[in-house]
């Protein structure tokens, strides 16, 4: 309560914003994941890896925009190489442009596909692969596991969207991290499944680690079957040069992109096998169209173009998320013998508060939080001049100093000791 009332009276700006939005949005918010109880800070710009609120705090930036704000808020590449493309290309033009080919052909190299296509948001990358996949087989079911989220629509977790999905019968819902539940769901509906799709790190869960042989038996399977085994890489692509599947060893038939592909601008991509990618050639007879004002928007493909070319080369991702694993070791070393459970992936972490004090996360049903250490959690990092999700995710920007990622694990270890948790 006192840490409540101590938010309130820092942020009584925030609080007003608020109050006002909710007049023209439900509850204020227009994405459901950056609600915060009691009411949420309203950020009035950032700068490098720092966000400043509208109650004029400093804060730096753990959010890192769900991951897809790598680059931070004002790298310098990527800032000029929105400026030239809006001064020196124009905004959309309607037509195909060497942009989009550019950014095709390094995302080809990069993460191992024979064809990409090119869509708004990762949630439109996934509709579009299960679409491809039902086109391509001719069947309609997909496996998806549980506590997975690919996109608005396609999420399996709490609050999850499966029930009020337009095509609920569609998905089989299996055990993450169980090969045998997810090879007997697989299996026991062979001739049905389209695709079986899955993250190699439930990142919304938040950062419920794949195990290698669960993923590799899941692609298994899904080969075994003849259904089009969809890798979900638009949050794990930062986490080595050719993504996630690469440190697995995971050969997809076809994988999602997005976040911070884009450079920071809105983005997705889906791509893969030439010959499923095929269904989605013009010059096809009978294929699939997709369409999309803003597929190839000339800001997304110049910035996640000039990004993955000049900033996040190969050998700064393996930099960055060496980086991320020591930040995550230190944390996990201060959680030691407390309430505090830390997961993830190089520059991906969650922070947990799990009431059963269990160290490892392996399944939605293992996560069960002590909402009310959650809370207290965020409410005092943000005191600290941390800005991080309510929810306990992290991410990391590039160019964020290490002495701030210490001194962050600095006021985690001062909280355990103030509350003894
Ligand atoms: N897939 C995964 C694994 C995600 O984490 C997300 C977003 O958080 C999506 C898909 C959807 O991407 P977008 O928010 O761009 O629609």
């Amino acid at each position: 309560e006192a840490a409540r009332q101590r938010f309130t009276e820092r942020n009584l700006a925030s609080l007003k914003l608020h109050n006002e939005a909710t007049e023209s949005l439900p509850g204020g918010n227009t994405r459901s994941v950056l609600y915060s109880a009691p009411f949420p800070v309203f950020m009035n710009s950032g700068k490098g890896y720092q966000v400043f609120s509208e109650d004029g705090h400093i804060y730096t930036d753990l959010v890192a925009e769900l991951t897809a704000g790598l680059y931070g808020h004002s790298q310098p590449h990527i800032l000029s190489t929105l400026q030239s493309t809006l001064t020196e290309t124009g905004l959309n033009l309607g037509a195909t442009t060497k942009l989009e080919m550019q950014h095709a052909r390094l995302l080809c190299e990069r993460f191992g596909l024979g064809r990409v296509r090119f869509t708004n948001s990762g949630t439109e990358a996934t509709l579009h692969a299960i679409m491809g996949a039902r086109k391509y087989t001719g069947r309609r079911k997909i496996v998806v596991f549980g506590g997975g989220y690919h996109g608005a629509c396609f999420f399996f977790c709490e609050g999850g969207s499966a029930e009020n999905n337009v095509d609920r019968e569609d998905w089989i819902i299996a055990r993450y991290n169980d090969i045998e539940d997810a090879k007997s769901k697989i299996e026991s509906h062979a001739t049905e499944i389209a695709a079986v799709l899955v993250e190699g790190m439930q990142g919304s869960g938040p950062c419920i680690v794949g195990d290698h042989e669960f993923l590799l038996a899941v692609q298994e399977s899904a080969r075994k079957i003849g259904a089009v085994f969809i890798f979900d890489e638009v949050m794990t692509s930062r986490l080595a040069p050719g993504g996630l599947q690469e440190i697995v060893g995971l050969k997809p038939d076809i994988t999602t992109l997005g976040k911070w592909l884009g450079g920071g601008i809105t983005f997705g991509a889906f791509g893969g096998r030439e010959d499923m990618m095929q269904v989605y050639d013009p010059r096809v007879q009978g294929g699939l169209a997709h369409s999309g004002t803003f597929n190839n928007n000339t800001l997304g493909m110049a910035a996640g173009h000039a990004g993955l070319s000049q900033v996040y080369t190969a050998d700064v991702a393996v930099e960055f998320n060496k980086t991320g694993d020591k930040f995550r070791k230190k944390l996990q070393e201060v959680s030691k013998g407390t309430k505090m459970t830390v997961t993830g992936l190089g520059t991906i972490l969650g922070i947990h508060w799990l009431v059963d004090g269990r160290k490892e996360l392996r399944t939605l049903e293992d996560r069960r939080e002590d909402k009310g250490l959650l809370e207290l959690f965020w409410l005092e990092m943000l005191e600290d001049g941390f800005w991080i999700t309510q929810r306990g995710s992290l991410a990391l920007i590039l160019g964020t100093p290490e002495g701030e990622l210490d001194r962050f694990v600095e006021v985690v270890k001062k909280f355990l000791e103030k509350y003894k948790t």
